[in-house]
């Protein structure tokens, strides 16, 4: 049976297809940008006021101070943003100019209004002004040709501010997988249905569609579809041709196992592997068709999470162009002692806990792979390696974290 570390790594050698989409702005946070984005103007187009003042020539206004103000003679005509000035400014004169505003010929900085005092027909400046000061120069912030974002960066809001800026409404990036989910199981019903003996709400579908899109990529479900050979062989044949990867949930355990495997393998769907060493989770089956991936996953909702953060979310993020492919782990300690089978890894839930400056986890309760309820209490997922029996209380153990 494969380890975990092996698992992985044979979902994440597989090749992956890119999709490469055009989208609005907007659309492009959060995902890898798949051009290199040149800007073809200079930002800014032309030298403005940074402030609300009085542009001025520098050299005119050496030595002014609180004590010893230096008056200039004001030109009646004001430059707010957006006007293109028309004057030339001469010497021993000053103009008003708001933020934004191109800097007029002539002058080479911009006086703060709180340094000044207008007095009739003249202004009296009480600071004096380096060459420059308050001026944004053409460009400072990108220059024509410049390649503002790399292709292959994760956009952030200020990457959507930088490519508005250059005039970029649409953009090129690396387009979320559409992630289907089928939930199979005889007993399964609908979230709004009422409970009976023997059946069970269809938790998977939402769980999983949670994780998919927190991921980033879409989702998709098909339903939930009984454990007959034909239905489900029919239905799996359409997903697939609807979705980039396809999730089955349920019917892959030992008793159910070449009953999947013979429906995939009558569809052509190459096995990559079956059974992982680890717990919760093992019964899940990978497999590849054409250039889409299947994880049959396990039925029970804990399994079927774990399995989704270990192998099925690194693969999302790979066809996402994302350079970050697993979760941010940390080194946390036993808060008491843990019952471990050498030679398997388990995921435990828990929380973690900060005591004085060490950090510590929990268990979030019972470990059944069916206890939802401790999932949703947990911080992360505690990793008991296969190579280490029982766990100390204080043994330092990596956990992948889950919630921010
Ligand atoms: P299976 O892998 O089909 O043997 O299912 C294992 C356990 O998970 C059974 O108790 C199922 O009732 C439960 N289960 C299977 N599919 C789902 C689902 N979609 N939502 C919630 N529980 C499920
Ligand atoms: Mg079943």
């Amino acid at each position: 049976m494969l380890s975990v570390k092996e698992a992985q790594e044979k979902v994440l050698s597989c090749p992956v297809k890119h999709k490469i989409k055009k989208v609005p702005l907007l659309e492009s946070l959060g995902l890898a940008l798949a051009e290199n984005m040149m800007s073809e103007d200079f930002i800014p187009t032309y030298d403005n006021s940074a402030m609300d003042g009085f542009a001025v020539k520098a050299v005119d206004i050496i030595g002014a101070d609180k004590n010893y103000p230096i008056k200039l003679k004001l030109i009646r005509q004001d430059l707010p943003a957006g006007k293109i000035p028309e004057i030339k400014l001469e010497s021993g004169y000053c103009v008003r100019i708001m933020t934004g505003a191109p800097i007029p010929e002539g002058s080479d900085c911009v006086v703060m209004k709180e340094d000044a005092i207008k007095e009739g027909k003249d202004v009296l400046i009480f600071r004096e002004c380096r060459q420059g000061e308050n001026v944004r120069y053409k460009g400072e912030d990108i220059k024509k040709g410049d390649i503002t974002i790399k292709k292959g960066k994760k956009i952030f809001p200020g990457d959507i501010g930088v490519m508005a800026s250059i005039g970029r409404s649409e953009v090129l990036v690396n387009f979320p997988p559409t992630v289907g989910i089928l939930a199979t199981g005889s007993e399964l019903v609908e979230i709004h249905e009422k409970l009976e003996i023997g059946k069970v709400r269809d938790s998977n579908s939402y769980s999983l569609s949670a994780q998919i899109k927190e991921a980033g990529a879409c989702s998709k479900r098909y339903g939930i579809v009984r454990d007959d050979k034909e239905i489900l062989k029919k239905k799996i044949r359409e997903t697939l041709s609807d979705c980039d990867i396809l999730l089955l949930t349920g019917g892959v355990s030992v008793g159910d196992y070449d009953f999947v495997k013979e429906i995939l393998g009558e569809l052509d769907a190459e096995f990559i592997f079956w059974r992982v060493n680890q717990r919760p989770g093992k019964p899940m089956a990978f497999l590849t068709y054409k250039d889409k991936f299947i994880f049959a996953l396990p039925g029970n909702p804990v399994s079927v999470m774990v399995c989704f953060e270990l192998y099925v979310r690194p693969i999302i993020k790979k066809i996402m162009g994302d350079k970050k492919l697993f979760r941010d782990t940390i080194t946390a300690r036993a808060s008491s002692d843990f019952k471990h089978r050498e030679g398997r890894t388990d995921f435990i839930r828990v929380k973690i806990e900060k005591v004085e400056d060490k950090t510590y986890f929990k268990s979030t309760g019972m470990q059944g792979s069916g206890i939802l309820m401790s999932m949703s209490e947990a911080d992360g997922l505690a990793v008991f390696p296969e190579e280490i029996g029982n766990i100390e209380k204080n043994t330092e153990i990596q956990v992948y974290i889950l919630k921010d």
